[in-house]
């Protein structure tokens, strides 16, 4: 059965995973907040990111550079000419498109990444592709409309003063790579991990957490020799689909992975492979991973004057190393997640909301229930007790089928029961999730149960 994105949303609010940005001022246009549980989620997630590609992988070491950052950056990266995207109007009720995007949608199995505007303008032409908000096909041409957020520093808004929110994490990483290698005195092949904020001003965001104005990147720069026979862009991208299938556990079936061909891709890019997940609302990129060349150390080191070569030590020889980028949104893999775990089940006695979570992902790993009031007090000392070790929550409203399936509608992988029994045979009734099975586990081998399952 086809997921409904608006039962998932509705699901998640209910549930305190997301929330609509700004609600109680009536919002403010696609921006979404995480709630109590939405924000376990996220930093689990980017913990487990942290944890595979830069404190778990042998070449690797990790950054946490500036939002804002010196102008001339983006310059030299090319972002204040060239990152644009193509703007298309409706002359009739004025509503604003990106081209490309108006013509993937109409046509999912399309990508128009690498076309010019007058192609697109002619292919929408062509195809009588239609305004979604009024259905007319009177468009104006396209222009270009750039991505990043201006603002100004400091009390004096002249040009000189002009910022900008980074639309990527990469430059930093770019910015910082001579510091960082000389002072862990890395030798290449190295990579730079980062997690952090961007902001790109969408022309149509949407797709609930799909596209954002603000969202998360974690993001690496592995760098290496130009003369290195190693292939590090297979070994990047089977790393990737290694953390996709076995940390995140996204199915096989579940995304698929694009190759650009010449058109599509950048001028300096050697290869570029997209890996789209099948979203209910259509397939769209997840992660991106691109063979860059050495073109951004090169455009740093044109525009700073700085020397951003690196002396190989055993060759004597000075170059600028090459660079493969493996980027991918949290939030868009957040949504992946959330739309593979969501499911709901009939069973004899009624039905189930379960949102089948990896385990190490779930924003609680236990939840302890003492089954009447009688027994809460103890309920509550074992609580506080597995809480030192484990993500647990309490609960001990409603009847206990109520509370199963509370947590189970957010994810908990197990449910700790304490009952009548427990206090002379020193048992509790453990729950699993998926199964619905229960076992009876002596209180003085929980930590091991759980922490053998949980692992
Ligand atoms: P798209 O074609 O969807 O606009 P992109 O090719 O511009 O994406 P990149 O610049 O390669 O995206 O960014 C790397 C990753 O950052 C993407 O794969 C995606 O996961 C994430 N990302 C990019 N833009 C957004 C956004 N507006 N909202 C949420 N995540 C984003």
């Amino acid at each position: 059965m086809k997921l409904e994105m608006e039962k998932l949303i509705a699901h998640l609010k209910s549930q305190g995973f997301v929330f609509q940005g700004s609600e109680i001022y009536g919002g403010l246009a696609n921006s979404w907040d995480y709630g109590p549980l939405g924000a376990e989620l996220k930093s689990k997630l980017k913990k487990m990111w942290w944890d595979f590609f830069v404190k778990r992988n042998p070449y690797n070491i990790g950054l946490d550079t500036s939002i804002i950052l010196n102008s001339n950056v983006w310059k030299a990266s090319g972002h204040l000419g060239n990152f644009n995207d193509p703007l298309i109007d409706c002359k009739e009720c004025k509503s604003r498109w990106r081209a490309d995007k108006l013509i993937e949608e109409k046509f999912t199995d399309m990508n128009v990444g690498g076309w010019k505007n007058e192609e697109l303008e002619n292919f929408i032409k062509e195809k009588d592709i239609k305004c979604p908000k009024c259905g007319a096909c009177n468009f104006t041409n396209i222009r270009q409309f750039a991505l990043m957020f201006k603002t100004n520093q400091g009390v004096v808004e002249d040009e000189g003063s002009t910022v900008y929110l980074r639309p990527e994490t990469a430059q930093g990483i770019f910015t910082q790579y001579k510091n960082s290698q000389r002072a862990l005195r890395k030798k290449l092949p190295f990579g730079i991990g980062q997690i952090g904020k961007s902001f790109r001003n969408e022309i149509t965001p949407g797709n609930f957490i799909f596209r954002t104005r603000e969202f998360e990147q974690m993001e690496l720069e592995f760098f290496f020799s130009p003369d290195d026979t190693t292939d590090w862009f297979e070994y990047w991208l089977e790393k990737v689909q290694q953390f996709l299938l076995e940390k995140v556990q996204l199915k096989k079936d579940n995304f698929i992975l694009r190759e650009h061909d010449k058109e599509e891709l950048a001028h300096y890019a050697k290869r570029t492979v997209d890996i789209e997940f099948k979203f209910p609302f259509g397939t769209g990129e997840l992660w991106g991973i691109a063979h860059r060349s050495d073109f951004d150390l090169k455009q740093h080191q044109e525009h700073s004057g700085q020397d951003l070569t690196y002396l190989d030590p055993a060759t004597n020889q000075k170059y600028l190393a090459n660079v493969i980028e493996p980027s991918v949104g949290v939030e868009r893999l957040i949504l992946a997640i959330l739309c593979q775990s969501y499911k709901e089940e009939q069973l004899e006695n009624g039905e189930r909301i379960v949102m089948e979570l990896p385990y190490a992902l779930a924003p609680y790993s236990i939840a302890i229930m003492p089954l009447q009031k009688q027994q809460k007090e103890q309920a509550f000392n074992l609580f506080e007790d597995l809480l030192q070790e484990f993500d647990a929550t309490f609960d001990e409203t409603g009847n206990i089928g109520k509370r199963y399936r509370r947590q189970d509608a957010i994810g908990t992988p197990f449910c700790i029961t304490i009952d009548f029994d427990t206090e002379t045979d020193q048992s509790v009734t453990v729950r699993n999730r998926d199964t619905m099975e229960q076992e009876r586990i002596k209180i003085e081998d929980l930590k091991d149960y759980l922490n053998n399952k949980l692992k």
